[in-house]
Order: structure tokens, then sequence, then C-alpha cells
């Protein structure tokens, strides 16, 4: 099923969405400055948001560096965490009644389950790894729960996929896409076993509550897109138009991570960098 956006007709608004888990680098950057031209081009509106769901990786010291580092490198958003808008709280630790609003009605129509698998227990289940993708592909044990009778063991909840059906999207950038539910990824986690929102729950939730248009991303995640529009659809929202940006890689071909210290916004703005020529030849 192609679950793709027709072309909105609604004035555009697209957004910066990152996660204060560690420093900004240059390829955190380098989507951002595509969603901001993106915003720009279509005289849009760009939303900063603060994905600070996991307390226990998210810092304040990073909220903060991320804000100054965006702003130095030439970021100009006209709603956030700093600035407000008419869609506050802009940080995603101040959101929980929304996601767990959006929870309950997955439950209550009997699409998600408790899993009581560990990491470990997955791990062991798998043959081998899957290939290039986020997370393994759940085999699919703890399918059989009862929403109505949780376990008694510390438990996360699943959203159970449509098994084979085709998820098939017009990317803004890369074009066709399709993957294949139960194939390409499994059923995935919507709450966490310590009582959290899970990224792609709360991420649908915000995309959708802020009125975004057009979600561009890396393409790291264009199978959380397909993840997502079943979201979209088991919440029975109106998804988004989506544009993924290839990623950047280091001069091994490796894709720069939090480990490529030296890329910091923060460490090439102290190499006294000068944020017009990093990004001289970037449309
Ligand atoms: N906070 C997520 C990240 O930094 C957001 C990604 C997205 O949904 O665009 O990876």
């Amino acid at each position: 099923m192609n679950l793709s956006k027709p072309i909105s007709t609604q004035p555009y608004r697209g957004r910066l969405a990152p996660s204060p888990t560690g420093l900004l680098h240059l390829g955190h950057a380098r989507t951002f400055w595509t969603a901001q031209q993106r915003a720009i081009a279509n005289a849009g509106t760009l939303i900063l948001r603060n994905e600070d769901l996991d307390p226990a990786r998210s810092r304040p010291e990073f909220v903060s560096a991320m804000l100054e580092d965006l702003r130095w490198f030439g970021f100009q958003w006209h709603e956030g965490p700093d600035r407000g808008g008419p869609f506050a709280p802009y940080s995603q630790s101040e959101r929980r009644p929304r996601y767990l609003a959006a929870f309950e009605q997955l439950r209550t129509a009997g699409l998600v389950y408790p899993c009581t698998c560990t990491r470990k227990d997955l791990a062991g289940a798998l043959s081998a790894p899957h290939e290039g993708d986020d997370e393994p592909l759940y085999p699919g044990t703890c399918r059989s729960n009862s929403a109505l009778h949780p376990p008694p063991s510390p438990f996360s909840w699943r959203f159970r996929v449509p098994d084979g059906e085709t998820i098939s999207f017009d990317d803004g950038n890369l074009g066709p896409q399709q993957f294949i539910a139960s194939r390409d990824f499994g059923d995935f986690i919507v709450w966490q076993r310590d009582d959290l929102p899970a990224y792609q729950l709360a991420v649908t939730v915000d995309d959708n509550a802020m009125r975004i248009t057009e979600v561009v991303r890396g393409a790291d995640l264009l199978k959380s897109t397909a993840r997502q529009l079943l979201l979209y659809r088991a919440l029975a929202l109106e998804p988004p138009a989506f544009y993924h940006c290839p990623l950047m890689t280091d001069e091994t071909g490796r894709r720069l991570a939090k480990r490529h210290d030296a890329l910091s916004l923060r460490a090439l703005r102290a190499q006294g960098a000068a944020p017009e020529s990093l990004r001289h030849n970037w449309t």
C-alpha cells in the first residue's frame, strides 16, 4: 500500500529534531541545513524540537550546546524550546501526556502487545545480525501475549506489524521506496519497559501535533519512516511528506557519528572554522 501523502496544500512546516545525547557534528548540520533550505525555499516555518526523550542519555549541557552550536552555524528557527510557539512545549520530555494518549489509542485498538523479551533474549534468538538495519528483526516471541492480561515481569509494548504488507512511499529526494513488514522490519517497541515512550511513537505524535508538512532526515531512518507510516495509519493521522538525505561519511567511508569528536561543531568552531566555508558546497 502506498502511504505517501499527496502534495501538500498546507503552508510548509519543517523541523530540526536533534537528540541532546552528545555534541552535534557536521553530519547533523548537513541534514539540518537541507531542512532549513527547504523551509526557506517553500517560504515555510522551521521548528526546533528538542528530542530529550531519554532522561538517562539526554543532558541539559547538551541542550545548551545544541542551541548555541546551531545558532553559530547559521540556523534560525521560528518555534522552539527557547522561543516558544503555538505548539509548545517543544521538548519531548514535557510532552508525555500526548504520547500516552496515542499509546492508549493503539492499545484500545488491540494493535500492541506486551513483550517481556530482553535485549539478551533477542541477541540469542538471532541467527545473524540483520543487514544494515537499526535494530534486529523481532522474532515474534511474545506476539500471542494478551494486552488485557499483561505479564507479571517487566515488559515493553510492541506494535504488531501487518505481516508481508508492502509499505511504500515516494521520497522527495530518493524517489519511490518500498519496505515489507516482517521482512525488512519487525514488530517494534512503542512504549519501553522503563515506562518511557519509544522514539517511533513520540516522533509520529509530535510531527503530527506540530503540523509538520515535510520531514527531512537522514537516510538511516528510511525504515523508521516505514514504521511511522504504519503508526500514522493506526492512529488515523495524515502523514507528512518525507525527504531523506544521504549520510555524510568520513574519509574511510564510515558514517559520521558522535565518536567523530573532531568533527563536532564545537571542535570545528574552537579550531577557528567558519560556518560559511564548512558549507561552501552544500546546496
Ligand atoms: N532525534 C532523532 C535523531 O536525532 C530524530 C530523527 C528524526 O526523526 O528525524 O536521530
